[in-house]
């Protein structure tokens, strides 16, 4: 249920307000203040709530009920696009974002390059694995800690903050030292222990779609670490499971609209994921910035063939440079900055 509060709604009006819907019914509430309204987003059982009294309030304009169980991820309870800072790069502020770097860390000197290359070809933010959630428990795991490590090393040259995948709740300190950014990535998209333990950081985090996952599962993703008390979460669409068998996964472009409409959050489009040969990688990119997507996560090596994870979809640097510059004009065919 949403209260949208008569224009001009004082401060203190709204947080008496709040304080007294609180304790009357035993629920929560999100208030969001806007230029032109306030909106007071009330969220736990809100069947306690009776609609005709909560109308007749003195501050209250209307009442807008919220069937989605999707709350505050939803775009009713939050009118206004959510910006997420990372280290002062700002995802969904109208500009399109690039993130980029290997699959995996592999070693000091390859993510040194690796970030400095990308930099040099348009991203702001930096990309690698450490912790590796790998299909086969024989394939290269990650370097861990020593990865962050390195990445840290990397940040530091280039001053490109680190998104970088978290696998476990136990990591969290570790994550908390290293990374800007935690990836939550496709295979751990419903484990909600770890939801719940990136919900009480105040780090922001990239949550990856689940292959077989649809966009109301996503959204309910975000809402577990929304609701823990992390704003900080931006949406990435990096293909679904479906028959077609000529891609890895099937990019599902038409997420990227939805989700805009449904939710404030800013939305990423992962094409390399989702094609699994680096040649689908620019036409699949180029799209999402044309479908409106707030930023690409593209995997970027210096020698594809000798990664170890993800060999056969990663870029080379001079491939991603060319994909970046088709990417801007893109961009700024639909009035998008990149
Ligand atoms: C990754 O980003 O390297 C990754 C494993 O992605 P996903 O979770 O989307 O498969
Ligand atoms: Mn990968």
């Amino acid at each position: 249920m949403i209260l949208v509060l008569k224009h001009g709604t004082a401060r203190d009006k709204v947080d008496a307000l709040c304080e007294l819907l609180e304790s009357k019914y035993k629920i929560q509430t999100n208030p969001i203040y806007g230029s032109e309204q306030t909106v007071v987003g009330l969220v736990g059982d809100t069947s306690r709530v009776p609609e005709h009294d909560v109308a007749c309030l003195d501050e209250v304009e209307r009442v807008v009920k919220v069937q989605e169980p999707y709350k505050r991820a939803n775009r009713k309870f939050h009118p206004a696009d959510t910006v997420v800072n990372v280290r002062g790069v700002t995802i969904g502020g109208g500009g399109v974002v690039v993130c980029a770097g290997p699959c995996s860390v592999e070693s000091r000197e390859g993510i040194a390059g690796i970030a400095a290359a990308v930099k040099e070809a348009g991203a702001t933010l930096l990309r690698g694995g450490a912790f590796k959630p790998r299909t086969s428990p024989y394939a290269f795991q990650g370097l861990k800690a020593e990865g962050l490590h390195y990445l840290k090393e990397a940040r530091d040259a280039t001053g490109l903050p680190i998104v970088t995948e978290i696998t476990n709740p136990s990591q969290m300190d570790l994550f908390e030292e290293y990374a800007d950014m935690i990836q939550v990535g496709a295979r751990n998209m419903q484990n909600f222990e770890l939801l719940k333990e990136v919900g009480r950081s105040r780090l922001p985090v990239l949550l990856k779609r689940g292959f077989s996952n649809s966009i109301q599962e996503l959204l309910m993703s975000a809402e577990y670490i929304l609701s823990e008390g992390n704003p900080n979460v931006v949406l990435c669409e990096r293909g679904i499971r479906t028959f077609e068998t000529a891609t890895r996964n099937t990019l599902d472009l038409s997420a990227v609209p939805v989700l805009k409409a449904r939710t404030h959050l800013p939305v990423f489009v992962d094409p390399s994921h989702a094609a699994g040969v680096a040649s689908l990688v620019e036409p699949l990119a180029l799209a999402a910035v044309a479908v409106g997507a707030d930023g690409l996560e593209i995997e970027v090596h210096d020698c594809p063939k000798k990664a170890l994870s993800d060999a056969s979809q990663q870029l080379l640097p001079e491939q991603f440079a060319a994909l970046v510059e088709k990417a801007r004009g893109v961009a700024a065919a639909i009035g998008r900055s990149l």
